[in-house]
């Protein structure tokens, strides 16, 4: 199965496959010329599955360096950056050298930044190891790395070469990190796709014991919505690729005031949610069943569906310093129906603080 990103120049594959661990050598050597790649993993995920990718890479007739680097957001740093650049310095990289990251969205976003900024520009080859790299991350070209105080401050838009999506590699993923990217899979359906909500709705079992139809085809499904959306807005100027931030003001929110690590991304993403279909509901936008839906769904897949018990203040406070906010206002992605959101930019405070009042109390309740 391959899907095309058409970006001019800039256009890519994505090969979705299952366990064919050979068939990125000639897939790599295809798109780069160069001599050498430089194999970023982190230490879980190197041992389990960089063995059968060096192994094709140099069947390929690259020469293959690797480093696994500790596992986690904290790697996503200019201090890790810098390690990499060093490590390209000492095996003598040159603008054909392919960087090759293979891992969740840590190991993507930090690889593709460094081969974003290396000699202006390396090739880059994206494998996603985590159900949310494979639907969402390693698609569209945004890479970066934390700064201190922000996340994802510094960065770039990199296109990769090519995405090499083998849905066997997710065998190894523990449950929780799989049931956090399925979140994002429900934020496709509601945010583009009524009929990929309803096949979820309809395939939970199966979905959620890895069966490799449904999951193949749950990740095409998305893959193909994320390359629609970035080729309509590659570089995020156009309003189109926002619709992708359903939830997201929610669930920055309940990262930051929750600490980050207390909720995976997933986590969070999920019952922002289902926040945000409760405020379109409370300014008469959907029916109720539009909320229901998710919240049964979301809750099939064992995802949290009410914030924690957060300050009310802290948490409003942290949407209105989002960078989706403008002048004090909160601009948030609404739906407007399962399939289809947009971007409000005016929805009054109350709204919100009556909804997080609202889930708020429903997390007191279950305590
Ligand atoms: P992650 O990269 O931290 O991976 C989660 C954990 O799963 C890690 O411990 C990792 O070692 C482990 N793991 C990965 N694959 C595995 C496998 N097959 N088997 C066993 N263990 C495995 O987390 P993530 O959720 O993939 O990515 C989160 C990051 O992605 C965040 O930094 C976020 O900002 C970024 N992100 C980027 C974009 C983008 O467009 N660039 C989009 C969404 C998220």
């Amino acid at each position: 199965m391959e899907i095309r990103v058409n970006l001019g120049e800039r256009s890519y594959d994505i090969v979705i496959t299952s366990d064919d661990a050979a068939g990125i050598g000639p897939f790599a050597r295809r798109r780069c010329p160069g001599a050498k790649a430089l194999i970023v993993a982190d230490e879980i995920v190197g041992p389990r599955h960089g063995a059968s990718l060096v192994g094709a890479l140099q069947t390929a007739g690259f020469e293959v360096h690797g480093i696994d680097l500790p596992s986690g957001e904290s790697q996503k740093s200019l201090t890790t950056a810098s390690r990499l650049y060093d490590m390209l310095l000492d095996m003598q990289a040159d603008r054909k050298t392919l960087m090759v990251a293979l891992g969740g969205g840590v190991v993507g976003d930090l690889a593709g930044f460094v081969a974003a900024t290396y000699s202006r520009g390396l090739p880059l080859l994206m494998v996603p190891t985590t159900l949310l790299a494979m639907v969402d991350s390693a698609i569209g070209g945004k890479v970066g790395v934390n700064h201190p105080r922000a996340k994802n401050l510094i960065g770039a838009f990199h296109q990769p070469i090519g995405v090499w999506i083998d849905t066997a590699l997710l065998a190894t993923l523990p449950d929780r990190e799989f049931r956090s990217g399925l979140a994002e899979i429900v934020k496709y359906g509601v945010i583009l796709d009524p009929e990929l909500f309803a096949y979820l709705e309809t395939n939970a079992d199966a979905i959620l014991q890895r069966q490799y139809q449904a999951i193949r085809h749950i990740v095409t499904r998305c893959c193909r919505l994320k390359a629609g959306v970035v080729e309509q807005d590659e570089r995020e100027e156009k309003g189109v690729r926002v619709v992708l931030n359903y939830g997201h003001t929610f669930a920055h929110a309940f990262e930051t005031v929750g600490g980050y690590g207390a909720w995976l991304h997933g986590e969070a993403v999920a019952a922002g949610m289902v926040c945000a279909a409760r405020v379109a509901e409370r300014r008469g936008l959907v029916a109720p069943d539009v909320v229901e839906r998710q919240r049964v769904l979301l809750t099939r897949f064992g995802l949290p569906t009410a914030p924690q018990r957060w300050p009310l203040a802290e948490l409003l406070a942290v949407m209105h310093s989002d960078k989706k906010s403008v002048s004090g206002r909160l601009r948030l992605v609404l739906p407007r129906r399962l399939g289809e959101v947009a971007l409000f930019d005016e929805v009054p405070e109350n709204d919100v603080r009556f909804t997080l009042e609202q889930s708020l109390g429903e997390a007191a309740t279950r305590e």
